[in-house]
């Protein structure tokens, strides 16, 4: 009788040495692999995501008879909009998808329990709030159940491209989600996989650049009152690349920013490409490009009509703008050249 609670003591303290062996092992291996990976992917979950939520989309589509790409693309969407808005839209922990609803319009906005987790009574209130887990259960924190209730949503119109679109359009009444959603599934569709989050150093490794952070600068040259974004100093003629994966968004002539070109990434980032002396002569809006790929040259063009050059020294002005559902808001990208300059470096490094 006295031996067992003394082994009881005694098996304490080594579980308890062994959990906290365990952390620290889980915060090392952490640590290493934050390290290992380019910081550009710190804000990635430190697990590969993508196959949970090709699961879920494949699992919602077999229901629903949306595609996967569609899915995927509401998804991500809902997923951006939540990282422009974290307090009004927090992200669940361990969340697969990145679907948000709030409880008025899961409940239904008259509904006096507005954690109402039936689905009889939430349609009484009409609430969108749906069971897709099929536990009976209509839950807005199951992911399951979140992205089913859009997708049923949606698929209100029927099932042509068109009937997508306004489905969307009814959900939102919102044309930029419409037309996010539909550059979103169109990339998911194009490249057949969701990990489409690799990134590249605009100019080419090897090629003689240089450049300095000029975020707010008002000596930088991009026409705006408050510079918002990075002058990459080059010669003329050296290639520019996509540094994402995305959709060309604009291509054209700007006043300020000359001969420019726009792209849209899978984070709903805008990528804003400027002063070019021309573009890769196949690309035209709509079109998907992936990391590195060529899409015009460095040049001097803009401050003028349409062909104006020679203004300034030749340089890419490179600027990148965060879609917040109505607005977009300029964000200083020089951390990420720098991040993606380095981990071009190290990894030309490792396999020279
Ligand atoms: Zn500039």
């Amino acid at each position: 009788m006295q031996k067992q609670p003394g082994k009881a003591r005694g098996r304490g303290p080594l579980l308890r040495r062994l959990a906290a062996a365990a952390t620290l092992a889980a915060v090392l291996l952490d640590a290493a692999s934050a390290s290992a990976a380019p910081r550009a992917a710190k804000s990635e979950a430190p697990q590969n995501p993508y196959p949970a939520r090709r699961e879920l989309y494949d699992r919602i589509g077999l229901a629903t008879g949306l595609a996967w790409y569609d899915l995927a693309a509401i998804d991500q969407y809902e997923r951006t909009m939540s990282r422009a808005h974290p307090r009004t839209r927090p992200l669940r922990e361990g969340a697969v998808s990145g679907v948000y609803i709030p409880p008025e319009r899961w409940a239904g906005p008259l509904n006096p329990d507005e954690n109402d987790k039936q689905p009889l009574s939430i349609r009484v209130f009409q609430g969108i709030g749906q069971d897709g887990s099929g536990d009976g259960r209509a839950d807005r924190t199951n992911d399951a159940d979140l992205l089913y209730a859009v997708a049923r949503r949606v698929m209100v119109q029927g099932s042509t491209r068109d009937d997508f679109a306004i489905g969307v359009w009814e959900y939102y009444h919102n044309t930029r989600a419409v037309q996010r959603i539909q550059q979103f599934s169109k990339l998911y569709r194009t490249f057949g996989k969701l990990d489409l989050v690799q990134h590249v150093f605009p100019l080419p490794q090897g090629t003689v650049y240089a450049y300095r952070s000029t975020w707010g600068n008002r000596r930088g040259w991009g026409g705006a009152r408050i510079h918002e974004g990075t002058d990459i100093f080059a010669g003329y003629g050296v290639p520019v690349r996509s540094t994402s994966y995305g959709v060309v968004e604009i291509k054209g002539w700007n006043r300020y920013g000359g001969w420019r070109i726009g792209i849209r990434d899978l984070d709903n980032l805008y990528h804003y490409y400027a002063h070019l002396s021309g573009f890769e002569k196949s690309l035209k809006p709509g079109d998907v490009v992936r990391p590195g790929q060529l899409i015009g040259w460095v040049g001097s063009s803009g401050y003028g009509k349409p062909g104006t050059q020679g203004k300034f020294p030749p340089h890419l002005h490179y600027g990148v703008y965060r879609d917040r559902g109505l607005v977009e808001w300029a964000f200083d990208p020089y951390p990420l050249l720098r991040n993606w300059e380095r981990a071009e470096q190290r990894s030309l490094r490792v396999h020279s």
